[in-house]
This record gives C-alpha cells, structure tokens and sequence, in this order.
C-alpha cells in the first residue's frame, strides 16, 4: 500500500518538472533500472524470500519418542525447554528469557529432528532456514532475509494464535562464523551481526515468544559473540550413537516395515559402528529395497546384512576401523582408564570406543573441582595416565601405535609445567634460559620416571587390562562402577595368590 503511495507522489512529481520544463529524460531512464532491478531480484527470490516452505507438513509431527539413541541430549534439551514453557513463572522471577539452544554434532545424528520435536514440544510454530540461504553475493540481503526470518515466525504464531515461535537454523557456521574471518567481506558480517540484534531484541513479554535453535558441527568456528550469555546460551551434543543407540534407531526404522524371524537387529547395531541415524534409516530403507527385487514379502537378515555394504560404499562413510584397529583403541584406553583409577580410584566415570570427534576412543574422568594450583604429584599422575594408553598397547600387542601422539604431547606439557614451577630436580629455573639439552634431559627424566611407573603398574592389573578391553569391544562402552568392579576383582584374586 505504502509503496502504491510512494510511487504515486513519484510520478506526480515527475510530471510536475516536465512540465515546468525540465529535461527529464535522466529520471526516466534511472527509474526504469530501479525498477527492472525489483523485479529481477523479486523474481529470484532474493528480496522477500519467504520461508514458509520449510515448515513441518502438518501430520509429520515429530516427536521425542522418534528419535533414537539421544537420551542424553533430549534430557538437557528437555529441561531447557521446561524453562520456556513456564514463561510466566519466568518473567515474574526477572530471569533472562533462554534465547538460544545449539545443537552440535555430526551430521545425520539427528538435530533437525530434535528442533521439529522441540516445537511439538513447547506447542510453537516452527520455521526453518539454512545458513546457507543467507549468503548471497547482493550486500544487504542476507541481513534482510535475517529479519524477514523473526517476522515469518512472529505472524505465522499470531495468525495460528500460538505463544510461542521456533526458530531453527541449520548449518550456522556458514552465517556465523568469526567476524572479519570470511574470505568474502562484510555480507557474512552484516547478516551475523542482524542475528545478533534480532536475538538481543527477544524478550519474555512479547506477544509472540521465539526461541532460536541452531545446528552445526563445527562449533569451533563460531563467532563467539553467538555463544555469549543470552545468545546460544545452551549448548546440546547431539553425539554418533552408540550400540545400543544404534539399536533403539534400528527399532524405531523398522517399525512399519515387515521383518522375517531371521532378523537379528542385534547383530546389524553391532555392525554398524561409526553409523549416524540418518545412515541407519538408509540401511532399513536399502534392506526394504532389496528385499522387493527379489520378490519377498519381508525384510530377511541377509538382506540387512547386504544394506550395511551398499550404505557405506554409497555414502563414503568416514573410513570405519577395523577390528584390529578397535582392538587396539580399546586397549590404549583401557591402559588411560585403569592408570586413573591406580592414581586415583573412582576418577573414571565412562569410556567408550564409539567414535567423538576426531578420537576413535574416549576416556570420561568424573568432573572434579576446579582446581587453580597443582601440586607435583598430580602432575605426576596426569603424566602417568596419558602415557598409560602406549604402554598398554605395548604391554599387550607388543608394539606402540601413532594414536598415543598427542597423548605424549600433552604429558610433555605437564613435565615442563613441573620444571617451570620449580618442582623439578633443577629447582627454580627460568624455562627460557635453560640450555637446550639440559631442558631436554630434565623433561626425558620426568617422563621415564613416569613410564617405568606405568608399566610396573599396568603389568600387575594385565588381567584387568584385558577383561576390561574385551566388556569394552564387545558393548563398546563401559560405566566407571563396572570397571572397577572388575579392576576390584583382579586385584583381590592377586592379594589372596600371594
Ligand atoms: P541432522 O540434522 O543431525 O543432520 P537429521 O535430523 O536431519 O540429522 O536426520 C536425518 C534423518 O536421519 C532423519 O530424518 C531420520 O530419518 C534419520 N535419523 C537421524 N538421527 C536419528 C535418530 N537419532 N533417531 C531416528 N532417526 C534418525
Ligand atoms: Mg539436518
Ligand atoms: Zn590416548
């Protein structure tokens, strides 16, 4: 409407100057470009994008329940959410509204799914977008398109007469990454930076409440202005699920779909280590498909079987260990798991050989205090534990493997702590000044000291070692209370022998 009126008083005077006798030629042609650039950028869609097309089909209701092998993560985002639902409760308290909840982890693990159950969750409409569709080589759109997002979301409540909006955008890390970083200049910046005001805009009392969700899984890379308190306040790891997880996808995947008595899904979460969701969904879809071409009425074991080759093949899955390799990993991280219970008992509260990240393994110490200073001995013992991981693999296998490397590095880190603070035989020292070999001799004593102490100790609990490395392969992870339940056992067993 506005922009009829505009328009009108544009041409009206337009034809006021010509005539009062201007040449107005100029103007013509200069509104003629401004116009032919509207609607050539209308028609692509870059002015007013509308987002509407990504809203959840209504009937395609996603709930928790729906997603497999994430207790944890639906648990704390559960709780978030609790927080947002009792709005009122909230706003009488003055507690800062939550704002933002990012969700991190591989892709396919299941994080869409998690935002779409978080709306059915909270009753809020939910809207969609993807960081890629903010970029845009036309400065300005991609914050446009930013605050054209938090509009859709606040109409689309007050028109279905919802309190609440969600908000989900999936791959941040391409609008959100660190400022000034990005090889293509200020458009990145200027959408970010929208972000930022549209989310330091939201407050509990307004009419329509929105919460933004976020996905990626390369945290790393944000901007840290998106992390700051009233930001993306929370943050949710949506992990690689492990047997189990795997197990409950495997379920959830088959539910409509006809399976002969020969199906063991057992035996496919097994194989199928290192798979997301989104792969095991493919592998149920593929043992459907195979089983119709050859003309059965259900899906048969072999057929799952066949589905876990075509899945990894066809999705080059991250290159997936084999079972000498898990062997080892589950070696190396049982030699960490039982040094930190020998220096220190109860410290262990999981391990696990499903893949995080970039590690294969993945020891979980029980949080402990924060702590400012350290005494020797337990940088000694920190020492001794990451080394812990190469002697076992020694000490079983016979030889050592790369895995251990940065293991060392670190234990390297905490022996030059101890020179450097004066612990060392040296006394007080300036670390800068040491001659180089001298430093060098100093920082190889601590270690072996260390090492020579891991594998004295590490030799007397082998039986653990091992029987804690076989549970670990075989469920591919263990609870602190069972490790050391065996670790317990062994250890009587020796006191009596002797
Ligand atoms: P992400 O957003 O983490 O990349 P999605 O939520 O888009 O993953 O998952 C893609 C598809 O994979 C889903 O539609 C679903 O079929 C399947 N999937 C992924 N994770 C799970 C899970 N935890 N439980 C059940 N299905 C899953
Ligand atoms: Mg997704
Ligand atoms: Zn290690």
């Amino acid at each position: 409407m506005l922009k009829e009126i505009c328009l009108g008083f544009a041409l009206a005077g337009v034809i006021f100057l010509a005539a009062a006798g201007y040449d107005i030629t100029p103007l013509l042609f200069l509104g003629a470009v401004g116009l032919g650039l509207y609607y050539f950028a209308h028609s692509r869609g870059l002015i007013a994008k509308n987002f509407s097309e990504h809203r959840a089909a209504p009937g395609q209701q996603i709930s928790f329940e729906d997603v497999g092998g994430q207790a944890t993560a639906i648990q704390e985002l559960r709780e978030a959410l609790d927080f947002i639902k009792n709005a009122q409760q909230i706003q009488k308290l003055g507690i800062r509204p939550l704002k933002g909840i990012l969700l991190t982890g591989p892709s396919g693990t299941g994080k869409t799914m998690l935002a779409r159950a978080a709306a059915g969750y909270t009753d809020a409409v939910f809207v969609a977008a993807s960081g890629s569709e903010f970029i845009e080589m036309y400065a300005g759109v991609g914050a446009q398109r930013v605050r054209r997002l938090f509009q859709t979301a606040r109409e689309k409540a007050l028109k279905q007469g919802r309190a609440n909006a969600l908000i989900f955008i999936d791959e941040i890390e391409i609008l959100g990454s660190r400022r000034g970083q990005t090889t293509s200049h200020l458009e990145y910046d200027q959408t970010l930076n929208q972000l930022l005001v549209e989310m330091d805009g939201l407050k509990v009392d307004d009419r329509v409440r929105i919460l933004v969700m976020a996905a990626t899984n390369r945290v790393d890379m944000l901007d840290p202005a998106l992390l700051r308190p009233g930001r993306f306040d929370r943050q949710v790891r949506v992990e690689l699920p492990d047997k189990e997880g795997r197990l409950e996808i495997l379920k959830l995947h088959t539910r409509n779909k006809p399976l002969a008595a020969d199906v063991n899904l057992e035996a496919v979460a097994k194989e199928t280590f290192g798979f997301s969701g989104a792969h095991l969904e493919s592998l149920t879809n593929e043992a459907a498909i195979l089983a119709m071409r050859e003309g059965c009425q259900e899906i048969h074991q072999r057929h799952l079987h066949e589905a876990v080759d075509k899945v990894m093949m066809g999705e080059r899955l991250d290159r997936r260990p084999s079972a000498h390799e898990l062997r080892r990993v589950a070696i190396h991280e049982t030699g960490h798991a039982l040094m930190s219970e020998l220096v220190k008992p109860g410290s262990v509260s999981a391990l696990t050989v499903t893949p995080r990240g970039q590690a294969l393994g993945y020891m979980r110490q029980s949080p402990e205090d924060d702590t400012y200073m350290y005494t020797k001995e337990y940088l000694e013992d920190q020492i001794a534990v990451m080394l812990a991981g190469a002697v076992a693999e020694e000490q079983i296998l016979g030889e050592r493997s790369t895995g251990a490397t940065s293991d060392f590095q670190q234990a390297a880190r905490l022996a030059e702590k101890i020179m450097e603070s004066g612990m060392s035989r040296l006394g007080v020292i300036n670390l800068e000044v040491l001659p180089k070999g001298l430093r060098y001799r100093v920082l190889t004593e601590i270690l072996r000291k260390q090492e020579e102490r891991v594998k004295a100790s590490l030799a007397r609990v082998e039986a653990a070692l091992c029987s804690v490395a076989e549970f670990l392969l075989e469920q591919e992870k263990i609870t602190g209370e069972k490790l050391r339940e065996i670790l317990q056992g062994v250890l009587q067993r020796e006191k009596a022998a002797s």
